[in-house]
């Protein structure tokens, strides 16, 4: 990748092969005069992942490229693990990413519909009653290399068959008793045609539809019926249903109803990073994190209060690509899009994280003035602020060493070092505690270097970040740090679960960060730069009485060096 501009990486991608496969259908004529119209299709059973986030950019983006549109539709089949809660996050998920749906559907919309068609299927001796357990069902499947074996229920007569489904619906049996299952070919070399389950008996209350209904049917039966009461022309997917493709076109085929195109293309995996529902259920249930929306989750709910922003999300995502093989994307690359979108919109501020007093013996006591300094160095239109400056300030403690290791330019005892946009100042002498460590550092100032320059022209080598001690504002600081040790989570020894790679050290809480006084007034939304630490932002359990900020990033950009080796 050569141009990582977020701005610009969309317009000089060249075509994938979605596009190209809309394209070529849009140019014979393929839908006639149907215009594209594609749908994501969450199921509503936990909060999307930055994995969502790709199928969303494709569905609603290739849709919009070929002025088609969108629906959100929500595969709400299984009543036992989806609630309401899902359905509200990923409504706004979706729009914080930047996208509008055309309409708003369920699969439960459908229900009827779809056990109208299921009658249609017994009838035409396609489906029938199965008497057999789930793990009876299993053991008669076969395996890869052996044919699957007839249940000896197969053969029902279509009459005994309409019977038991309607009692099915009607509640005359117990969960589990029996299913309906579509009559194909137990013999098929894809196990997913081997008379696949299409309802089962489930008396749980669904979300939607309440107690209405006593069986549900299967994703399988519902999704591609759905696509196509849609009249979904392109129906976008993960490359895990490429096997289940052929059974959604069985029952549109023997249905008779508008067939729907199904493509798939790769999950996005992340190194590092775990992208499954059911795994980050688990790590929200075991309060591994603290919810949906920990800073530390991929969810798009935890990006964001992290920090991230949907435009570099939305250009990473474009960045990664799509192709017909699954693979992995650093890390690196997605924080470096966040980084580059960052620094071109974080306003600059100063903050000092683990404060050392700074006393100037030579400025005088009570006296205060302020610095102008500017706001973005990207961006003039950011303006400027007013900074105070007084005797008293805070530095961080990595600033100053009283025995330097070589090298070392900051400030020591004699060194004299730049106060950012105020003075020149050196360190003259320490002060200790009982346990020998420096609490204070005492130093003059040269009053001819203010706004950071000396007029003799003397040069110093370090410039570093400070806060005035009597007007900071006192913070707690939010440090995090990947969730997984490995690269790849799922890298295991036998009998390990990925928690056994969770980072113990994600989370840091720093409670004395010292603020400069402007960022008492940051919004949800802002983004800051504090100089020479990091990117952060507020976080929403601050109060009126305690401010407390993220960190989305550290400043450093690891993915530009591997990006160059790459190149070397
Ligand atoms: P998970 O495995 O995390 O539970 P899922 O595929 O079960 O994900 P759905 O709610 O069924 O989640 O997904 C909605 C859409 O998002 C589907 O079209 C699915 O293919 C797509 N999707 C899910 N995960 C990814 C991913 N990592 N990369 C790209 N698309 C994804
Ligand atoms: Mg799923």
């Amino acid at each position: 990748m050569t141009n990582s501009n977020p701005e610009t990486q969309e317009a000089h991608t060249p075509s994938n092969f979605l596009q190209d496969i809309i394209a070529e259908d849009v140019r014979t004529g393929k839908f006639g005069e149907a215009v594209i119209q594609t749908r994501f299709p969450p199921e509503p059973n936990g909060y999307l992942h930055i994995g969502h986030a790709k199928a969303i950019c494709l569905d609603f983006g290739l849709a919009d490229e070929f002025g088609g549109k969108t629906n959100l539709r929500f595969d709400d089949t299984n009543p036992e693990k989806e609630e309401q809660e899902y359905v509200d996050s990923i409504q706004k998920n979706v729009r914080w990413l930047g996208f509008e749906w055309d309409r708003l559907c369920y699969a439960s919309d459908y229900f009827g519909q779809l056990f109208e068609w299921a009658l249609q299927l017994i009838k035409a001796g396609k489906a029938y009653v199965d008497d057999l357990s789930a793990d009876e069902i299993r053991q008669h499947r076969g395996t890869l290399t052996e044919p699957g074996t007839d249940s000896p229920y197969r053969n029902r007569s279509v009459e005994e068959n309409l019977d038991l489904f309607v009692r099915m619906k009607k509640g005359e049996f117990p969960d589990g008793s029996r299913v309906l299952r579509a009559k194909i070919d137990m013999a098929s070399p894809n196990l997913n045609m081997r008379d696949p389950v299409m309802y089962r008996i489930l008396h749980a209350t669904h979300h939607r539809t309440g107690d209405e209904w006593c069986i549900y049917p299967m994703y399988d039966y519902a999704h591609g019926q759905s696509d196509s009461i849609e009249r979904v022309t392109h129906s976008m997917c993960t490359l895990e249903f490429a096997d289940h493709q052929p059974l959604y076109r069985w029952y549109i085929e023997q249905l008779g109803i508008f067939p729907s195109q199904q493509i798939e293309f790769d999950r996005l995996n992340i190194t590092y990073t775990v992208l499954s529902k059911r795994k980050l259920i688990q790590f929200v249930q075991e309060k591994i994190v603290n919810g949906w929306d920990d800073p530390r989750m991929p969810t798009l709910s935890g990006f964001r209060r992290r920090g991230f922003t949907a435009e570099a999300i939305r250009a990473f995502v474009a960045a990664a690509g799509v192709s017909r093989s699954n693979g992995s994307t650093d890390i690196e690359m997605l924080e470096h899009f966040q980084r580059d979108d960052l620094n071109r919109r974080a306003r600059r501020a100063m903050a000092v994280l683990h404060p050392l007093k700074l006393v100037i013996d030579n400025y005088p006591e009570g006296q205060e003035e302020f610095v102008e300094v500017a706001n973005n160095p990207e961006d003039a239109s950011a303006g400027t602020r007013q900074v105070p400056f007084s005797r008293e300030l805070y530095i961080e403690q990595d600033d100053f060493r009283e025995v330097p290791p070589p090298k070392y330019y900051r400030l020591s005892p004699g060194k004299e070092v730049r106060l950012r946009n105020a003075y020149f100042v050196t360190a003259q002498s320490v002060v200790k505690d009982e346990g020998g460590n420096v609490v204070e550092v005492q130093c003059t100032y040269d009053p001819a270097s203010r706004g950071g320059n000396s007029p003799d022209g003397r040069k110093v080598k370090s410039t570093m970040h400070w806060v005035s001690a009597a007007h900071a504002i006192t913070a707690e600081i939010r440090l995090y740090d990947k969730l997984f040790t490995k690269a790849d989570p799922y890298d295991l020894e036998e009998g390990q679960d990925v928690l056994s790679n969770l980072n113990p050290n994600s989370l840091e809480v720093l409670t004395g960060a010292k603020l400069e006084p402007s960022l008492a007034s940051a919004k949800l939304e802002d983004r800051f730069q504090f100089e020479r630490v990091g990117y952060f932002c507020l976080d929403p359990d601050s109060t009126s009485e305690k401010l407390v900020f993220n960190r989305t990033l550290p400043l450093k950009d690891s993915w530009a060096k591997i990006e160059k080796k790459a190149g070397a």
